[in-house]
Protein backbone atom coordinates (compact mmCIF):
# COMPACT_ATOMS: atom_id res chain seq x y z
CA UNK A 1 0.00 0.00 0.00
CA UNK A 2 2.71 2.78 0.86
CA UNK A 3 4.80 2.38 -2.46
CA UNK A 4 1.23 2.44 -4.44
CA UNK A 5 0.63 5.77 -2.42
CA UNK A 6 3.43 7.52 -2.47
CA UNK A 7 3.91 7.06 -5.92
CA UNK A 8 0.31 8.25 -6.80
CA UNK A 9 1.21 11.61 -4.41
CA UNK A 10 4.68 12.52 -5.81
CA UNK A 11 3.35 12.61 -9.32
CA UNK A 12 0.86 15.01 -8.12
CA UNK A 13 1.91 18.84 -7.83
CA UNK A 14 4.00 19.16 -4.62
CA UNK A 15 2.07 21.01 -1.63
CA UNK A 16 2.52 21.98 1.26
CA UNK A 17 -0.09 19.26 2.56
CA UNK A 18 1.45 16.84 0.36
CA UNK A 19 4.56 16.93 1.72
CA UNK A 20 3.53 16.73 4.84
CA UNK A 21 2.16 13.58 4.21
CA UNK A 22 5.11 11.97 2.11
CA UNK A 23 6.83 12.99 5.34
CA UNK A 24 4.64 11.30 7.74
CA UNK A 25 4.27 8.05 5.79
CA UNK A 26 8.08 7.72 5.03
CA UNK A 27 8.24 7.06 9.07
CA UNK A 28 9.76 3.64 9.95
CA UNK A 29 6.53 2.83 12.54
CA UNK A 30 3.95 4.00 10.26
CA UNK A 31 5.79 2.15 7.20
CA UNK A 32 5.88 -1.01 9.45
CA UNK A 33 2.27 -0.47 10.35
CA UNK A 34 1.02 -0.32 6.56
CA UNK A 35 3.22 -3.33 5.87
CA UNK A 36 1.35 -5.26 8.23
CA UNK A 37 -2.04 -4.60 7.27
CA UNK A 38 -0.82 -5.55 3.64
CA UNK A 39 0.10 -9.03 4.43
CA UNK A 40 -3.13 -9.45 6.48
CA UNK A 41 -5.57 -8.03 4.20
CA UNK A 42 -4.25 -10.46 1.51
CA UNK A 43 -4.43 -13.38 3.49
CA UNK A 44 -7.56 -15.45 2.78
CA UNK A 45 -8.90 -16.49 6.49
CA UNK A 46 -12.13 -18.49 5.37
CA UNK A 47 -12.37 -22.22 5.34
CA UNK A 48 -11.72 -23.68 1.92
CA UNK A 49 -14.64 -25.36 0.57
CA UNK A 50 -15.24 -28.07 -1.03
CA UNK A 51 -15.86 -26.72 -4.78
CA UNK A 52 -19.88 -26.89 -5.51
CA UNK A 53 -20.46 -30.47 -6.30
CA UNK A 54 -21.29 -29.88 -10.08
CA UNK A 55 -23.87 -33.22 -10.10
CA UNK A 56 -26.41 -31.90 -8.47
CA UNK A 57 -29.67 -31.93 -10.48
CA UNK A 58 -32.68 -29.54 -10.97
CA UNK A 59 -34.82 -30.98 -7.49
CA UNK A 60 -31.48 -30.50 -5.37
CA UNK A 61 -31.51 -26.81 -5.90
CA UNK A 62 -32.12 -25.95 -2.09
CA UNK A 63 -29.16 -27.95 -1.05
CA UNK A 64 -26.93 -26.74 1.64
CA UNK A 65 -23.66 -27.22 2.24
CA UNK A 66 -22.47 -26.70 5.71
CA UNK A 67 -18.98 -26.96 7.51
CA UNK A 68 -18.67 -27.03 11.07
CA UNK A 69 -15.63 -27.43 13.29
CA UNK A 70 -16.19 -29.85 15.63
CA UNK A 71 -13.66 -29.77 19.21
CA UNK A 72 -14.26 -32.93 22.18
CA UNK A 73 -17.97 -31.36 22.56
CA UNK A 74 -20.67 -33.75 21.04
CA UNK A 75 -22.71 -31.77 18.09
CA UNK A 76 -25.59 -31.42 20.62
CA UNK A 77 -28.15 -33.12 17.69
CA UNK A 78 -29.45 -36.40 16.86
CA UNK A 79 -31.06 -38.17 13.85
CA UNK A 80 -33.55 -40.96 12.82
CA UNK A 81 -35.06 -42.23 9.33
CA UNK A 82 -37.68 -40.94 8.22
CA UNK A 83 -41.08 -43.66 8.48
CA UNK A 84 -42.05 -42.74 5.36
CA UNK A 85 -39.56 -41.23 2.86
CA UNK A 86 -37.08 -43.40 4.56
CA UNK A 87 -34.67 -40.74 4.69
CA UNK A 88 -32.09 -39.34 7.22
CA UNK A 89 -33.46 -36.51 8.96
CA UNK A 90 -32.26 -34.60 11.86
CA UNK A 91 -34.58 -35.77 14.63
CA UNK A 92 -33.37 -33.15 17.57
CA UNK A 93 -31.01 -30.18 18.43
CA UNK A 94 -30.47 -29.91 21.66
CA UNK A 95 -30.37 -26.14 22.96
CA UNK A 96 -27.39 -24.32 23.79
CA UNK A 97 -25.14 -27.32 21.95
CA UNK A 98 -22.78 -27.13 19.43
CA UNK A 99 -25.34 -27.57 16.05
CA UNK A 100 -27.98 -25.29 17.93
CA UNK A 101 -24.95 -22.81 18.71
CA UNK A 102 -24.00 -22.68 14.62
CA UNK A 103 -28.00 -21.90 13.83
CA UNK A 104 -27.15 -23.75 10.74
CA UNK A 105 -28.95 -27.35 11.21
CA UNK A 106 -32.75 -27.07 12.10
CA UNK A 107 -34.80 -30.05 13.01
CA UNK A 108 -36.47 -31.76 10.03
CA UNK A 109 -33.42 -31.29 7.93
CA UNK A 110 -32.31 -34.33 5.68
CA UNK A 111 -28.90 -35.39 6.00
CA UNK A 112 -27.88 -36.76 2.52
CA UNK A 113 -23.91 -36.80 2.79
CA UNK A 114 -21.41 -36.06 5.73
CA UNK A 115 -17.56 -35.97 4.78
CA UNK A 116 -19.24 -36.65 1.50
CA UNK A 117 -19.72 -40.13 2.06
CA UNK A 118 -23.71 -40.92 1.34
CA UNK A 119 -25.83 -41.54 4.37
CA UNK A 120 -28.85 -42.47 2.82
CA UNK A 121 -28.11 -46.48 2.80
CA UNK A 122 -26.85 -46.21 6.19
CA UNK A 123 -28.47 -46.97 9.53
CA UNK A 124 -28.58 -43.85 12.06
CA UNK A 125 -25.82 -46.17 14.04
CA UNK A 126 -23.38 -45.93 11.23
CA UNK A 127 -23.13 -42.46 10.30
CA UNK A 128 -23.22 -41.63 14.50
CA UNK A 129 -19.92 -43.88 14.46
CA UNK A 130 -19.15 -41.75 11.00
CA UNK A 131 -19.79 -38.43 13.28
CA UNK A 132 -17.60 -39.72 16.40
CA UNK A 133 -14.80 -40.23 14.58
CA UNK A 134 -14.38 -37.19 12.36
CA UNK A 135 -12.46 -34.52 14.20
CA UNK A 136 -11.92 -31.13 13.74
CA UNK A 137 -14.16 -29.49 10.43
CA UNK A 138 -16.98 -32.08 9.13
CA UNK A 139 -18.73 -30.86 6.14
CA UNK A 140 -22.36 -32.33 5.95
CA UNK A 141 -25.18 -31.95 2.96
CA UNK A 142 -28.45 -31.48 3.89
CA UNK A 143 -31.58 -30.08 2.36
CA UNK A 144 -32.83 -27.85 4.61
CA UNK A 145 -36.46 -28.90 6.24
CA UNK A 146 -39.43 -26.29 4.97
CA UNK A 147 -40.64 -26.13 7.93
CA UNK A 148 -38.72 -23.41 10.26
CA UNK A 149 -38.27 -23.84 13.78
CA UNK A 150 -40.60 -22.02 16.49
CA UNK A 151 -39.02 -19.01 17.85
CA UNK A 152 -37.51 -19.93 20.76
CA UNK A 153 -39.95 -18.58 24.05
CA UNK A 154 -38.29 -21.24 25.81
CA UNK A 155 -36.39 -21.01 28.85
CA UNK A 156 -38.91 -18.91 31.06
CA UNK A 157 -40.01 -21.97 32.73
CA UNK A 158 -39.52 -23.90 35.76
CA UNK A 159 -40.07 -26.79 37.14
CA UNK A 160 -39.68 -29.04 40.41
CA UNK A 161 -38.65 -33.12 39.57
CA UNK A 162 -40.69 -34.83 42.13
CA UNK A 163 -38.80 -38.23 41.35
CA UNK A 164 -34.97 -39.07 40.83
CA UNK A 165 -34.50 -39.83 36.94
CA UNK A 166 -31.42 -41.91 35.25
CA UNK A 167 -30.94 -41.59 31.93
CA UNK A 168 -28.76 -44.33 31.93
CA UNK A 169 -31.50 -46.70 33.27
CA UNK A 170 -34.17 -45.78 31.01
CA UNK A 171 -34.93 -47.70 28.23
CA UNK A 172 -36.94 -45.80 26.38
CA UNK A 173 -34.94 -42.74 25.53
CA UNK A 174 -33.66 -42.39 22.40
CA UNK A 175 -30.04 -41.29 23.13
CA UNK A 176 -28.66 -42.06 27.03
CA UNK A 177 -25.78 -39.60 26.41
CA UNK A 178 -28.52 -36.86 25.40
CA UNK A 179 -30.54 -37.35 28.70
CA UNK A 180 -30.31 -35.12 31.94
CA UNK A 181 -30.02 -36.90 35.28
CA UNK A 182 -31.59 -35.38 38.29
CA UNK A 183 -33.16 -35.98 41.72
CA UNK A 184 -36.34 -35.61 43.10
CA UNK A 185 -36.30 -31.64 44.38
CA UNK A 186 -34.31 -30.38 41.78
CA UNK A 187 -35.13 -27.31 40.22
CA UNK A 188 -35.14 -27.64 36.27
CA UNK A 189 -35.39 -25.16 33.56
CA UNK A 190 -37.13 -26.31 30.34
CA UNK A 191 -35.73 -24.96 26.88
CA UNK A 192 -37.86 -27.06 25.10
CA UNK A 193 -41.00 -28.81 24.88
CA UNK A 194 -41.68 -29.29 21.46
CA UNK A 195 -41.57 -32.50 21.71
CA UNK A 196 -44.51 -34.24 23.58
CA UNK A 197 -42.24 -37.16 24.51
CA UNK A 198 -38.90 -35.91 25.32
CA UNK A 199 -38.26 -32.45 27.08
CA UNK A 200 -35.32 -30.52 26.85
CA UNK A 201 -34.16 -29.29 30.24
CA UNK A 202 -31.06 -28.07 32.32
CA UNK A 203 -30.44 -27.77 36.04
CA UNK A 204 -31.18 -24.47 37.09
CA UNK A 205 -28.52 -21.92 38.01
CA UNK A 206 -26.08 -24.48 35.32
CA UNK A 207 -24.05 -22.35 33.42
CA UNK A 208 -23.26 -24.53 30.59
CA UNK A 209 -25.80 -23.96 27.94
CA UNK A 210 -26.12 -27.42 26.97
CA UNK A 211 -29.69 -28.97 27.39
CA UNK A 212 -30.26 -32.48 28.43
CA UNK A 213 -33.17 -34.71 27.22
CA UNK A 214 -35.87 -35.64 30.25
CA UNK A 215 -39.36 -36.94 29.84
CA UNK A 216 -42.16 -35.37 29.09
CA UNK A 217 -44.42 -35.01 32.36
CA UNK A 218 -47.56 -36.24 30.35
CA UNK A 219 -45.18 -39.44 29.27
CA UNK A 220 -43.69 -40.22 32.64
CA UNK A 221 -47.29 -40.15 34.44
CA UNK A 222 -48.18 -42.59 32.11
CA UNK A 223 -45.10 -44.83 32.87
CA UNK A 224 -45.69 -44.12 36.67
CA UNK A 225 -49.39 -45.23 35.91
CA UNK A 226 -48.23 -48.04 34.84
CA UNK A 227 -46.03 -49.55 37.35
CA UNK A 228 -47.61 -49.09 39.94
CA UNK A 229 -50.36 -51.53 40.89
CA UNK A 230 -48.17 -52.24 44.44
CA UNK A 231 -49.41 -48.47 45.46
CA UNK A 232 -49.07 -48.20 49.39
CA UNK A 233 -52.91 -47.31 50.58
CA UNK A 234 -52.57 -44.78 53.55
CA UNK A 235 -54.18 -46.45 56.64
CA UNK A 236 -57.71 -45.60 57.31
CA UNK A 237 -56.92 -45.53 61.11
CA UNK A 238 -54.79 -42.79 62.90
CA UNK A 239 -54.43 -42.66 66.66
CA UNK A 240 -52.52 -40.73 69.20
CA UNK A 241 -52.47 -42.91 71.38
CA UNK A 242 -48.86 -43.10 71.96
CA UNK A 243 -46.79 -40.56 71.07
CA UNK A 244 -43.23 -39.43 72.05
CA UNK A 245 -42.33 -37.82 74.89
CA UNK A 246 -38.50 -36.41 75.18
CA UNK A 247 -35.29 -36.59 75.20
CA UNK A 248 -34.29 -37.34 79.26
CA UNK A 249 -33.07 -34.57 80.25
CA UNK A 250 -34.33 -31.59 78.04
CA UNK A 251 -37.66 -31.52 79.23
CA UNK A 252 -38.71 -28.02 80.88
CA UNK A 253 -41.45 -29.42 81.85
CA UNK A 254 -43.41 -25.99 80.99
CA UNK A 255 -46.73 -26.11 80.43
CA UNK A 256 -47.84 -24.53 77.34
CA UNK A 257 -51.58 -23.66 76.65
CA UNK A 258 -52.87 -25.24 73.40
CA UNK A 259 -49.85 -27.38 72.96
CA UNK A 260 -50.72 -31.34 73.08
CA UNK A 261 -49.05 -34.33 71.05
CA UNK A 262 -49.73 -35.10 67.70
CA UNK A 263 -51.67 -37.62 66.39
CA UNK A 264 -49.39 -39.48 64.73
CA UNK A 265 -49.64 -43.28 64.05
CA UNK A 266 -47.93 -45.33 66.32
CA UNK A 267 -47.54 -49.32 65.66
CA UNK A 268 -49.52 -50.87 68.45
CA UNK A 269 -52.71 -48.48 67.31
CA UNK A 270 -52.36 -49.98 63.96
CA UNK A 271 -52.51 -53.38 65.64
CA UNK A 272 -55.21 -53.05 68.41
CA UNK A 273 -58.35 -51.80 66.92
CA UNK A 274 -60.08 -49.66 70.05
CA UNK A 275 -60.76 -45.93 69.92
CA UNK A 276 -59.15 -45.22 66.55
CA UNK A 277 -59.41 -41.99 65.25
CA UNK A 278 -60.74 -42.40 61.71
CA UNK A 279 -59.67 -40.18 58.84
CA UNK A 280 -61.54 -38.82 55.77
CA UNK A 281 -61.50 -41.18 53.10
CA UNK A 282 -60.30 -38.77 50.41
CA UNK A 283 -57.24 -38.48 52.37
CA UNK A 284 -56.38 -41.68 51.34
CA UNK A 285 -53.31 -41.76 48.85
CA UNK A 286 -54.37 -40.66 45.78
CA UNK A 287 -53.72 -42.68 42.93
CA UNK A 288 -54.88 -40.21 40.33
CA UNK A 289 -51.72 -37.91 41.67
CA UNK A 290 -48.95 -39.05 40.22
CA UNK A 291 -45.82 -37.17 41.43
CA UNK A 292 -43.63 -36.03 38.47
CA UNK A 293 -42.67 -32.51 37.83
CA UNK A 294 -44.64 -29.55 39.34
CA UNK A 295 -44.14 -26.09 37.69
CA UNK A 296 -42.60 -23.82 40.12
CA UNK A 297 -41.44 -19.80 40.74
CA UNK A 298 -39.32 -18.33 42.97
CA UNK A 299 -41.39 -16.65 45.88
CA UNK A 300 -39.65 -14.19 48.78
CA UNK A 301 -42.32 -13.13 51.35
CA UNK A 302 -42.60 -10.01 51.82
CA UNK A 303 -42.79 -7.79 55.33
CA UNK A 304 -46.41 -7.32 55.18
CA UNK A 305 -47.26 -10.84 53.53
CA UNK A 306 -48.58 -13.49 56.77
CA UNK A 307 -46.04 -16.05 56.98
CA UNK A 308 -46.03 -19.36 55.86
CA UNK A 309 -47.21 -22.54 57.48
CA UNK A 310 -45.00 -24.75 58.65
CA UNK A 311 -45.67 -28.30 58.70
CA UNK A 312 -43.81 -30.76 60.78
CA UNK A 313 -43.77 -34.62 59.86
CA UNK A 314 -42.02 -37.79 60.97
CA UNK A 315 -42.78 -41.00 62.71
CA UNK A 316 -43.75 -41.00 66.15
CA UNK A 317 -41.24 -40.92 68.38
CA UNK A 318 -38.66 -39.07 66.21
CA UNK A 319 -38.43 -36.41 68.46
CA UNK A 320 -41.16 -33.84 66.71
CA UNK A 321 -42.96 -32.69 69.42
CA UNK A 322 -39.55 -31.76 71.75
CA UNK A 323 -38.66 -29.81 69.01
CA UNK A 324 -41.82 -28.19 68.25
CA UNK A 325 -41.82 -27.13 71.90
CA UNK A 326 -38.33 -26.07 72.29
CA UNK A 327 -39.14 -23.45 68.96
CA UNK A 328 -42.61 -22.21 70.22
CA UNK A 329 -41.27 -21.63 74.05
CA UNK A 330 -38.18 -20.24 72.20
CA UNK A 331 -40.29 -16.84 71.33
CA UNK A 332 -44.00 -17.59 72.34
CA UNK A 333 -44.73 -13.87 70.75
CA UNK A 334 -43.31 -15.14 67.25
CA UNK A 335 -44.47 -18.80 66.76
CA UNK A 336 -48.28 -20.43 67.93
CA UNK A 337 -49.87 -23.65 67.47
CA UNK A 338 -53.47 -24.39 66.56
CA UNK A 339 -56.65 -24.91 69.39
CA UNK A 340 -58.30 -28.30 68.52
CA UNK A 341 -62.20 -28.57 68.38
CA UNK A 342 -63.47 -31.32 70.44
CA UNK A 343 -67.51 -32.16 71.29
CA UNK A 344 -66.23 -33.76 74.88
CA UNK A 345 -67.42 -31.51 78.05
CA UNK A 346 -64.64 -29.13 79.08
CA UNK A 347 -63.08 -29.92 82.61
CA UNK A 348 -62.94 -27.69 85.52
CA UNK A 349 -59.40 -26.43 84.80
CA UNK A 350 -60.16 -25.95 81.06
CA UNK A 351 -61.05 -22.86 79.15
CA UNK A 352 -62.63 -22.52 76.08
CA UNK A 353 -59.88 -21.49 73.30
CA UNK A 354 -57.25 -22.52 75.26
CA UNK A 355 -57.10 -26.45 75.80
CA UNK A 356 -59.85 -26.81 73.08
CA UNK A 357 -62.87 -25.13 71.01
CA UNK A 358 -65.44 -26.80 72.83
CA UNK A 359 -68.52 -27.29 70.42
CA UNK A 360 -71.67 -29.59 69.55
CA UNK A 361 -71.16 -33.38 68.19
CA UNK A 362 -73.94 -31.51 65.85
CA UNK A 363 -72.24 -28.39 64.99
CA UNK A 364 -68.81 -31.20 64.79
CA UNK A 365 -70.69 -33.26 61.81
CA UNK A 366 -71.61 -30.15 60.31
CA UNK A 367 -67.84 -28.74 59.98
CA UNK A 368 -66.59 -32.42 58.81
CA UNK A 369 -69.15 -31.99 55.82
CA UNK A 370 -68.24 -28.33 55.47
CA UNK A 371 -64.56 -29.83 54.96
CA UNK A 372 -63.70 -27.31 57.58
CA UNK A 373 -61.46 -29.52 59.00
CA UNK A 374 -57.85 -30.18 58.35
CA UNK A 375 -58.00 -33.86 60.10
CA UNK A 376 -60.21 -35.22 62.85
CA UNK A 377 -60.79 -38.44 64.99
CA UNK A 378 -62.69 -39.72 67.46
CA UNK A 379 -61.76 -40.86 70.48
CA UNK A 380 -63.86 -42.36 73.44
CA UNK A 381 -67.13 -41.36 72.13
CA UNK A 382 -66.18 -37.63 71.02
CA UNK A 383 -64.80 -35.91 68.18
CA UNK A 384 -61.59 -33.93 68.20
CA UNK A 385 -59.89 -32.72 64.76
CA UNK A 386 -57.61 -29.51 63.94
CA UNK A 387 -59.51 -27.07 61.70
CA UNK A 388 -58.23 -24.54 58.90
CA UNK A 389 -59.72 -21.70 60.40
CA UNK A 390 -57.63 -22.45 63.69
CA UNK A 391 -54.49 -21.97 61.46
CA UNK A 392 -56.14 -19.04 60.18
CA UNK A 393 -56.15 -17.61 63.33
CA UNK A 394 -52.63 -18.16 64.28
CA UNK A 395 -51.69 -16.43 61.15
CA UNK A 396 -53.81 -13.51 61.81
CA UNK A 397 -51.96 -13.01 64.77
CA UNK A 398 -48.92 -12.52 62.87
CA UNK A 399 -47.50 -15.55 63.89
CA UNK A 400 -45.76 -18.09 62.40
CA UNK A 401 -47.93 -21.30 62.85
CA UNK A 402 -46.09 -24.87 63.61
CA UNK A 403 -48.54 -27.93 62.46
CA UNK A 404 -48.05 -31.31 62.96
CA UNK A 405 -49.99 -33.53 61.37
CA UNK A 406 -49.54 -37.08 59.12
CA UNK A 407 -48.31 -36.42 55.31
CA UNK A 408 -51.34 -37.43 53.65
CA UNK A 409 -53.27 -34.04 54.82
CA UNK A 410 -50.68 -32.11 53.41
CA UNK A 411 -51.90 -32.02 49.92
CA UNK A 412 -54.96 -30.55 51.14
CA UNK A 413 -52.96 -27.62 52.45
CA UNK A 414 -50.61 -26.86 49.70
CA UNK A 415 -52.30 -23.77 48.78
CA UNK A 416 -51.63 -19.60 48.15
CA UNK A 417 -53.42 -18.83 51.58
CA UNK A 418 -50.87 -21.37 53.49
CA UNK A 419 -47.95 -21.83 51.23
CA UNK A 420 -46.78 -24.78 53.49
CA UNK A 421 -43.26 -24.94 53.94
CA UNK A 422 -42.83 -29.02 55.23
CA UNK A 423 -40.01 -30.22 57.08
CA UNK A 424 -39.86 -34.25 57.92
CA UNK A 425 -37.94 -34.98 60.95
CA UNK A 426 -36.37 -38.36 60.13
CA UNK A 427 -34.35 -40.40 62.52
CA UNK A 428 -30.75 -41.51 62.62
CA UNK A 429 -29.13 -44.89 61.92
CA UNK A 430 -30.60 -47.61 64.40
CA UNK A 431 -27.05 -48.05 65.83
CA UNK A 432 -27.69 -43.67 66.54
CA UNK A 433 -31.19 -44.23 67.46
CA UNK A 434 -30.11 -46.50 70.36
CA UNK A 435 -27.40 -44.40 71.49
CA UNK A 436 -29.07 -41.14 71.74
CA UNK A 437 -32.53 -42.73 73.15
CA UNK A 438 -30.66 -44.73 75.58
CA UNK A 439 -32.29 -42.82 78.82
CA UNK A 440 -35.47 -41.11 76.72
CA UNK A 441 -38.81 -41.98 76.97
CA UNK A 442 -41.58 -42.28 74.89
CA UNK A 443 -45.75 -41.62 76.13
CA UNK A 444 -48.41 -43.90 76.08
CA UNK A 445 -51.36 -42.60 76.76
CA UNK A 446 -53.19 -46.00 76.64
CA UNK A 447 -54.25 -45.45 80.25
CA UNK A 448 -55.17 -41.61 79.80
CA UNK A 449 -52.01 -40.86 82.16
CA UNK A 450 -49.49 -40.59 79.72
CA UNK A 451 -47.12 -42.98 81.19
CA UNK A 452 -43.82 -42.70 79.73
CA UNK A 453 -41.63 -45.69 78.94
CA UNK A 454 -38.33 -46.56 77.91
CA UNK A 455 -38.00 -46.83 74.03
CA UNK A 456 -38.22 -50.83 72.87
CA UNK A 457 -35.57 -52.34 69.87
CA UNK A 458 -38.91 -52.45 68.62
CA UNK A 459 -39.85 -49.10 68.66
CA UNK A 460 -36.73 -48.24 66.98
CA UNK A 461 -37.24 -50.04 64.22
CA UNK A 462 -41.08 -49.46 63.97
CA UNK A 463 -40.03 -45.78 63.68
CA UNK A 464 -37.39 -45.75 60.88
CA UNK A 465 -39.91 -48.56 58.40
CA UNK A 466 -42.43 -45.55 59.48
CA UNK A 467 -39.94 -42.92 58.63
CA UNK A 468 -39.30 -44.77 55.60
CA UNK A 469 -42.00 -45.51 54.38
CA UNK A 470 -43.02 -41.84 54.74
CA UNK A 471 -40.34 -40.75 52.61
CA UNK A 472 -41.11 -42.89 49.66
CA UNK A 473 -44.36 -42.01 49.75
CA UNK A 474 -44.36 -38.71 50.48
CA UNK A 475 -41.01 -37.46 50.15
CA UNK A 476 -41.59 -34.73 47.08
CA UNK A 477 -43.84 -32.56 49.54
CA UNK A 478 -41.26 -32.67 51.57
CA UNK A 479 -39.18 -29.00 51.47
CA UNK A 480 -36.43 -29.88 54.33
CA UNK A 481 -35.41 -33.24 55.94
CA UNK A 482 -33.56 -32.65 59.62
CA UNK A 483 -32.49 -36.12 60.81
CA UNK A 484 -33.06 -35.46 64.72
CA UNK A 485 -29.59 -36.84 65.61
CA UNK A 486 -28.25 -34.89 68.40
CA UNK A 487 -31.37 -33.19 69.94
CA UNK A 488 -29.28 -29.73 69.75
CA UNK A 489 -28.28 -30.12 66.64
CA UNK A 490 -31.16 -30.93 64.99
CA UNK A 491 -32.86 -28.38 66.99
CA UNK A 492 -30.35 -25.50 65.67
CA UNK A 493 -31.20 -26.40 62.10
CA UNK A 494 -34.55 -26.40 62.83
CA UNK A 495 -34.59 -22.72 63.56
CA UNK A 496 -31.81 -21.86 61.09
CA UNK A 497 -34.59 -22.80 58.58
CA UNK A 498 -37.09 -21.32 60.33
CA UNK A 499 -35.04 -17.61 60.24
CA UNK A 500 -34.36 -18.23 56.45
CA UNK A 501 -37.85 -19.05 55.57
CA UNK A 502 -38.77 -15.48 56.81
CA UNK A 503 -36.52 -13.75 54.87
CA UNK A 504 -34.88 -15.60 51.40
CA UNK A 505 -36.20 -16.76 48.08
CA UNK A 506 -37.63 -19.81 47.67
CA UNK A 507 -39.25 -22.30 44.44
CA UNK A 508 -42.48 -22.73 45.29
CA UNK A 509 -45.49 -23.52 43.08
CA UNK A 510 -46.49 -20.73 40.36
CA UNK A 511 -50.44 -21.14 41.71
CA UNK A 512 -48.79 -19.81 44.99
CA UNK A 513 -48.14 -16.44 43.64
CA UNK A 514 -51.28 -15.58 42.43
CA UNK A 515 -54.59 -15.77 44.29
P1 LIG B 1 -58.33 -35.36 76.07
O1 LIG B 1 -59.81 -35.53 75.95
O2 LIG B 1 -57.75 -36.21 77.18
O3 LIG B 1 -57.93 -33.93 76.14
O4 LIG B 1 -57.72 -35.91 74.69
C1 LIG B 1 -58.05 -37.16 74.22
C2 LIG B 1 -57.23 -37.47 73.00
O5 LIG B 1 -57.60 -36.66 71.90
C3 LIG B 1 -55.79 -37.17 73.28
O6 LIG B 1 -55.04 -38.35 73.03
C4 LIG B 1 -55.47 -36.04 72.32
O7 LIG B 1 -54.15 -36.11 71.87
C5 LIG B 1 -56.47 -36.27 71.21
N1 LIG B 1 -56.67 -35.05 70.45
C6 LIG B 1 -56.63 -33.79 70.89
N2 LIG B 1 -56.84 -32.92 69.90
C7 LIG B 1 -56.96 -33.63 68.76
C8 LIG B 1 -57.16 -33.27 67.37
O8 LIG B 1 -57.22 -32.11 66.98
N3 LIG B 1 -57.25 -34.30 66.48
C9 LIG B 1 -57.15 -35.59 66.85
N4 LIG B 1 -57.23 -36.51 65.90
N5 LIG B 1 -56.96 -35.94 68.13
C10 LIG B 1 -56.86 -34.99 69.10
Amino acid sequence: MFPKLAEELQSKPLSSEIRELLKLLSKPNLKALLSVHDTVAQKNYDPVLPPMPDDIDEEEDSVKIIRLVKNREPLGATIKRDEHTGAIVVARIMRGGAADRSGLIHVGDELREVNGIPVDDKKPEEIIHILAQSQGAITFKIIPSVKEEMPVKEGKMFIRALFDYDPNEDKAIPCKEAGLAFRKGDILQIMSQDDATWWQAKHEGDANPRAGLIPSKHFQERRFALRRPEVQIQPLKISNRKSYAECAGHNSGSYLAGFRRSFRLSRKDKKTNKSMYECKKSDQYDTADIPTYEEVAKYRRQPNDKYRLVVLVGPVGVGLNELKRKLLISDTQHYGVTVPHTTRPRRSQESDGVEYMFISKHLFETDVQNNKFIEYGEYKNNYYGTSLDSVRSVLAKNKVCLLDVQPHTVKHLRTYEFKPFVIFIKPPSLDRLRETRKNAKIISSKDDKGTAKPFTEEDFQEMIKSAHLMESQYGHLFDKVIVNDDLATAYSELKTTFDRLETETFWVPVSWLHS
